[in-house]
Order: structure tokens, then sequence, then C-alpha cells
């Protein structure tokens, strides 16, 4: 048997199956995804890379169906999360940033009007993988700027001491810098 979020069919039989499609993989089954965070990941020196990070779960759930009533508007909705290896852009060390998505999007060829809950799909095929839905909404929940949640967890803020004059006083310009774009 294959893998229902790998195998290709049209959104039209997805739909009429009810298809629920449990996630349970790793960030290694989802190529551009792994690319991407192996291209953030180049920026640190080598011994600075988290190991194991392509092992990382994405987990989840995909249900299909209809929108309408006439059974006419295929649909997919459900909700994914993975934490994918990143470099904080404040203080330059790695982290595990958490991507979460909740679809809920017509599967159509064009746009649709009264189905304002929705976002659409566009199929350029006659059939679809669910697992690309999943991997362009992950990328596309990366945010332009990963950073650690809490100032408190950057490196370059904790050993950033304000009574020393010397080299760390370097680390805390730039958070000087930003305050003084804000105002
Ligand atoms: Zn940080």
């Amino acid at each position: 048997m294959g893998n229902p979020l790998r195998d290709r069919r049209t959104a039209a039989e997805l739909a009429s199956d009810g298809q629920v499609i449990e996630i349970a993989d790793k960030i290694s089954s989802f190529e551009s995804l792994a690319g991407i965070v192996e291209a953030d990941l180049a920026a640190l020196d080598p011994d600075k890379r988290p190991s194991g990070w392509r092992e990382c779960a994405v987990l989840g759930e995909l249900q299909f169906g209809f929108a309408d009533a006439k059974r006419r508007i295929p649909m997919v909705s459900g909700s994914a999360s993975a934490n994918v290896a990143a470099v904080c852009q404040r203080c330059l060390e790695p982290f595990q940033l958490k991507l979460e998505i909740e679809p809920k999007l017509l599967l159509l060829e064009q746009a649709a009007d009264g189905y304002e809950d929705y976002e659409v799909w566009e199929l350029d095929e006659q059939t679809m993988r669910p697992q690309d839905i999943v991997e362009e909404l992950l990328i596309m929940a990366m945010p332009f700027s990963a950073m650690h949640d809490n100032m408190a967890d950057c490196k370059a803020f904790l050993s950033a001491d304000p009574s020393d004059d010397d080299g760390t006083e370097k680390l805390v310009k730039p958070f000087a810098a930003l305050r003084s774009q804000m105002k």
C-alpha cells in the first residue's frame, strides 16, 4: 500500500472518500522544507549545527470533504505542526522553531464566491499529492526572520554584561540600534 499523504489522487476522489490522513512523518520526507532548513543552518559554524534535525517529527491530520451540500467543491481542513531547526537572527544561535498550520482550503482550479472562510488551493493538475499542501503551508509559515520567542533565551542577550566595557558591548549594540529604530 502507498502512503495516502504521498499518493497522487484527484481532489474529487479524496473528497468523496472523506479521506482522513494522519501525518506522522519526519522533516526529511519534506524535501523542499528540509532544503530550506539546511540552507538556513549553513550559516552556522559546522560545530554549532544541530544534528538530527531531519528526524524531527511532522505531525497532524488532514480531512477531505466537500464545502457545499451539492458535493461539488472539494475541500481539505486539518492541522499540522513541526519543530524545525532554525538560526535566531538576533543571537545567531540555533534553536527549535515551532511551525503550526491549520489549513482550510477549497481545492479548485479557480476561486469560488461565497466561501470566505476558506482559502483557495489552486489545482494546476488533475491529481494532487496531499503532502504538497502540508509542505507548502509549512514553508509559508516560516517567519522571514526567525528569532527566539523570548529575548532572554538569546545567548547574546544573556552574555551581554553592561558593566563590561570590552568586546561584549558590541553584542548589545544591535539591540540599541533596533530600539532607536522603533522610537
Ligand atoms: Zn536568539
